[in-house]
């Protein structure tokens, strides 16, 4: 839009009704991505109107994992974005030729989530959920600046190690203001597949719950512990696929899971 003046984020205005969700964790590979298009199959299963931006600019997976293959198109001035399982969802992976990597620095990546925002035909929203790169990073900044109002969602594994970075990601809000929705541990123990009552606990337990604790001393409000997310094969495959678990699958322990967290918000 070169040359023209910014169009305004339209989740940002006052008397928006959308909800906006950043999905927030403090390193990659804990499961952020697959949380996110799970909430957001989920969400639009139930009747929502979703719509998901994979602002993951370096570790885009979100149209895969959602199964959408098409591209966005332009109508008059506007991007209309690919939609799967009733979800809308617009990625920078959408608008690069291959598996090209991007390097893009800090203001490039800002106008590019702005486009995201402003410029993407989402029609009216009931949920908007992103998706970030892990840590904390410009893109953090940049969500706090377009979509102040957006809530922070932090996904963890169970992990000391994971929940000590998860925190320090969550801690971001503090300084941007933003509430902290809540925080979701995944990949909690694999449910052995060889008898019902034995829990193996790969990644140790404990995580997620000691994150809540510790964002809600930060924030001096109460953080909840979402729900916990065991480990499962189906999962898995359902990102591989293009398929989401939560739909797909809806009898497995981590669509139970995911359902019972998309309830929550
Ligand atoms: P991130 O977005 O945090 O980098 P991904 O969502 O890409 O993480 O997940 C990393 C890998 O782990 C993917 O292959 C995904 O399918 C797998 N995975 C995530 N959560 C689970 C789970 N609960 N059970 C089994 N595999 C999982």
């Amino acid at each position: 839009r070169g040359g023209q003046a910014e169009r305004e984020v339209p989740f940002a205005k006052p008397g928006s009704l959308t909800r906006v969700y950043a999905v927030a964790s403090g390193k990659g590979g804990v499961g952020k991505s697959s949380v996110t298009v799970n909430l957001a199959a989920a969400m639009a299963a139930q009747g929502l109107k979703v719509g998901v931006v994979d602002a993951d600019i370096y570790g885009h997976s979100v149209p895969r994992m959602l199964g959408a293959e098409g591209r966005p198109t332009q109508v008059e001035n506007m991007i209309m974005p690919p939609e799967a399982r009733g979800v809308k969802v617009i990625s920078i992976g959408m608008f690069t030729s291959g598996n090209t990597p991007v390097v893009w620095r800090g203001p490039m990546l800002h106008r590019a989530l702005q486009q995201f925002l402003a410029d993407v035909y989402w029609g009216d929203l009931d949920v908007l959920l992103m998706d970030l790169p892990p840590g904390t990073g410009d893109i953090a900044i940049s969500v706090a600046q377009l979509v102040p109002n957006a809530e922070i969602l932090v996904v963890t594994t169970p992990q000391q190690a994971a929940a000590e970075v998860a925190e320090r990601a969550g801690t971001i809000a503090v300084e941007t203001r933003q509430t902290i929705a809540g925080v979701i541990e995944n990949m909690s123990g694999l449910p052995c597949p060889h008898c019902d009552d034995h829990i193996l606990d790969v990644f140790g337990s404990g995580g997620g719950q000691r994150v809540a604790d510790g964002l809600s001393q930060a924030t001096g409000t109460k953080v909840p512990l979402l729900g916990q997310i065991p480990i499962d094969t189906r999962l898995r495959e359902g990102g591989d696929t293009g398929s989401p678990v939560v739909v797909d699958t809806p009898e497995s322990a981590a669509a139970v899971a995911l359902r019972g967290i998309a309830d929550k918000l």
